[in-house]
């Protein structure tokens, strides 16, 4: 049995004017391509991933909907549902798509070619997510992994320990409205779930931006409890009430209107006190969709790969501990992979 290739002759981050992304060439397709291509795969519905006007997209069955629903008619064609753990031929390489415990619909993407395993990871995170199917470590020859929160200093707490702040918060100022800033894709789906965990079963109020995905959440079987548009309720009803808001939200006359509204923001980027100022925020909330530095380290060493290449964030560290710890890791420069949805 001949050796099997080393995984970068056949796995490659393609330059933006070929498409960007990964260029997987025995398949013939993209993985998060950048720009329109003939044949994406598409890990999750986040806007840096998945783009428009791809002629064959692959993806998961929620993240289809999702871009069907951000992106209308520019979604792409051919959308192909793929479930998660069915192995699919694409020419000559092999795909299975595998939770990444990021948001509803997220996929890891494992690809495999005459015996060489790829993983790639997309975004995602090893916490306990009520609106998604947890990560499954896949051991493979190489694993790209994001960077977003690739520094000791980003160690997120635990999100019950965030909620209960938030919901202590709220009764100790019962007159006043709490505002949420959360983006609009996971992280609201997940706060509202995280409240009707820690048993918190009033109605929550959104803003319009946010209501598409709620509802798009729930018609996949994620129960998010009685949630109400924000606009049409009375002042006076919202006194006491959770709001989730757009960050875009937090600061302009659409947060004014509510009764002494207490600003709060949920990001893994509220461990930075200038990030929370900048937006005005009286309450940070640490809570991120990404992992954080331990659950980078711990991925790493369950994945077992012995390559390891670092994408969008703090590429430095997480290469440099890679390597004091026996992975031969690199940084992989995609271009176009941002925070847009942290
Ligand atoms: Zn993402
Ligand atoms: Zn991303």
């Amino acid at each position: 049995m001949p050796a099997a290739p080393s995984p970068d002759s056949w796995v490659r981050p393609c330059p933006p004017e070929q498409g960007g992304g990964l260029w997987v060439e025995p398949g013939g397709f993209h993985v998060d391509p950048t720009r329109a291509v003939a044949r994406a795969v598409i890990t999750h519905g986040h806007s840096d991933h998945a783009r428009p006007g791809h002629a064959h997209v692959l993806a998961t069955a929620p993240t289809l909907d999702i871009m069907r629903a951000r992106l209308g008619e520019s979604a792409g064609g051919n959308p192909q549902p793929l479930p998660y753990h069915q192995p699919l031929r694409i020419n000559d390489v092999t795909v299975t798509l595998v939770p990444a415990g990021h948001v509803l619909g997220s996929a890891q993407v494992v690809l495999e070619y005459q015996g060489s395993r790829v993983v790639v990871s997309g975004d995602y995170k090893r916490r306990h997510d009520p609106t998604c199917a947890p990560f499954e470590p896949v051991t493979c020859d190489a694993f790209i992994t994001e960077a977003t929160f690739g520094l000791p200093v980003f160690r997120h707490p635990p999100a019950s320990v965030e909620i209960a702040r938030l919901l202590h918060v709220g009764q100790v100022f019962p007159e006043r409205s709490l505002v949420v800033g959360c983006y609009a894709l996971g992280k609201c789906q997940r706060l509202i779930a995280h409240l009707r965990e820690a048993g918190y079963d009033k109605p929550l109020y959104l803003h319009g931006a946010h209501l598409p995905l709620c509802e798009l959440y729930q018609r996949h079987g994620v129960d998010l409890g009685d949630l109400r548009p924000a606009t049409v309720t009375a002042k006076e009803e919202m006194r006491g009430a959770i709001v989730l808001a757009p960050p875009s939200a937090l600061m302009d006359k659409w947060a004014r209107r509510l009764p002494d509204p207490l600003i709060a923001y949920a990001s893994g980027w509220m461990r930075v006190r200038a990030r929370a100022r900048q937006h005005g925020v009286e309450m940070p909330l640490v809570i991120s969709d990404h992992a954080d530095w331990d659950e980078l380290c711990q991925t790493l060493q369950d994945v077992a790969a012995p390559e390891v290449w670092v994408t969008h964030g703090a590429e430095e560290a997480l290469v440099h501990w890679a390597n004091l710890n026996g992975f031969r890791a690199r940084p992989l420069h995609l271009v176009g992979f941002g925070d847009e949805e942290t």
